[in-house]
């Protein structure tokens, strides 16, 4: 049988959205590849145009939808494309479009104010921006609804079902632990916390050249992936047999561009995985923002940064980057592994990452119960940063300002990233033959292991479900604990 047997009419009538977002994700990906600069505004409003089409057809399909979701005898497929589409329509239908109007317009100033202001380390300049777009979020939670805490309508934009008890949860077992772990890590010193490769200029045309290597290495498909160089790393679905990821060259530093190919081809092969009989259908994505980076991470730091992706990388590295000539495996598996307390989230290792995230979301939840005020936010950061890691920014630029996400309307965006890392280490967890698998380059197996635990389903079945499908329970960080500590401390 057919997966979509019981609901042909909205099958159908979904492909306009489809075609729509095809569209839209092809504009957006030259926008930010090749597309010559002086088009930025007219492609700004084509693509404005196409948001509200894709928006409208939403609306159009309310009706369908209600009619066939009570329906007896779906499968799961049918029930989980009914869902996605109710989560959709609900944004549409529950909040205003005064409300999403007003965002979207203190949105495209905010972006150039912050920017300004984050240069200048003054965070005065952005408050007005950041009070308007909070404000506007705590309205929006409002008009969605949500159990305990306001919170949590916006958490569920971006992991479905994911609430403050589960944050709370998570960062309460995270928090003691990494700070134990941490200070093990520079206890024992074998993890250095800084590296002189770090300052090390390379050739873009050779780094392009490892870059190509490393995607052979990963078997990414030529037939339907492909790589290419914007400002900010990117991966963009625009169907299943054209997944497409970024990178940049910054000219020091190599394993930045390396890590970010990884990390994008995570995303990338996530995206190739999902079963091909759900295209043209909104469970041809990710189950959540959540359980996608738990791809990517996965890919970036339990395979590529351990010892056995750096054997199989290290041939390549020493025949394109020459200045390589006297490191030898251990110490370049040490450059890609420092430990440091940083006050960038983007600069942070895998021990430290989550208490970037633990800050944020404590400041978003907050915000969003009026605990605090936007106004005591640089203070409250900096105490926050000076709890958790022993630094403190001297800057608003280096500190409250740093992220892009609060410009852009993103709360609740933030704890995806740890989310990310944790579901990562219940893959690793869970994944027996992993060490051989990497060794040996056999990164089929490692794609077939992900394909049918995760990958394959799409977004069949909420995060949550997804998880209790695979590994039996929800987020767990106790197995993210168990690898950093067989990394980081049993050497
Ligand atoms: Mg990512």
């Amino acid at each position: 049988m057919m997966p979509f047997e019981n609901i042909k009419e909205l099958v159908e009538e979904y492909k306009k959205i489809w075609s729509l977002n095809y569209a839209l994700s092809l504009m957006s990906w030259d926008r930010e590849t090749y597309m010559p600069p002086a088009d930025a505004s007219v492609r700004g409003e084509v693509t404005g145009v196409f948001s509200e089409l894709i928006k409208e057809e939403y609306l159009k399909l309310n009706n369908l939808v209600q009619k066939y979701e009570g329906k007896e005898n779906l499968s799961d497929e049918e029930k989980g494309f009914i869902r996605v589409l109710n989560r959709e329509i609900k944004y549409y239908v529950k909040v205003p479009i005064e409300i999403i109007k007003e965002l979207d317009k203190i949105i495209s100033e905010a972006l150039i104010v912050w920017r300004n202001a984050k240069n200048e380390g003054n965070f005065g300049k952005f408050k007005p921006y950041l009070e308007k777009i909070v404000d506007l979020e705590r309205k929006i939670a409002e008009y969605l609804g949500y159990e305990k805490h306001p919170y949590n309508a916006l958490l569920d934009l971006y992991e479905e079902g994911f609430t403050v008890d589960d944050g709370d949860r998570i960062f309460n077992i995270l928090l003691p632990n990494l700070k134990d772990i941490l200070n093990k890590v520079r206890e024992k010193g074998y993890y250095p916390a800084s590296h002189p490769l770090e300052s090390v200029e390379y050739e873009i045309k050779d780094m392009e050249k490892v870059n190509r290597e490393i995607l052979k290495l990963l078997k990414m498909p030529e037939d339907s992936f492909r790589m290419d160089v914007s400002a900010h790393p990117f991966t963009i679905r625009i169907s299943g047999s054209d997944v497409r990821i970024t990178t940049r060259y910054e000219g020091k530093d190599f394993k930045e561009t390396i890590y970010s190919v990884v990390h994008e081809s995570g995303h990338a092969i996530y995206e190739l995985l999902i079963d091909k009989s759900l295209e043209m259908t909104p469970l041809a994505q990710g189950a959540s923002t959540g359980i996608h980076e738990s791809q990517s991470r996965f890919w970036e730091n339990i395979i590529g940064r351990s010892k056995e992706f750096i054997h199989l990388v290290f041939p390549i590295l020493k025949n394109n980057l020459s200045f390589l000539k006297d490191y030898d495996e251990e110490e370049l598996h040490k450059y890609v592994n420092t430990v440091r307390p940083s006050l960038t989230r983007v600069d942070a290792d895998e021990v430290t990452y989550n208490f970037h995230i633990a800050l944020r979301y404590e400041i978003e939840k907050k915000l969003l119960n009026e605990d605090i005020k936007v106004e005591e936010l640089p203070e409250i950061w900096n105490d926050f940063m000076e709890k958790y890691l022993g630094i403190r920014p001297k800057n608003d630029g280096e500190g409250i300002l740093q992220d892009i996400h609060w410009s852009q309307g993103s709360i609740g965006y933030f704890p995806t990233y740890t989310l990310g890392n944790v579901v990562a280490g219940m893959i690793y967890s869970s994944y027996k033959n992993l060490k051989d698998d990497i060794s040996q380059g056999n990164f089929d197996n490692v794609k077939s292991w992900l394909r049918e635990k995760i990958c394959k389903y799409g977004a069949t079945y909420s995060p949550k479900e997804l998880l209790i499908r695979a590994f039996g329970k929800t987020y767990d960080p106790n197995d993210l604990l168990k690898y950093l500590r067989e990394k980081y401390l049993s050497i």
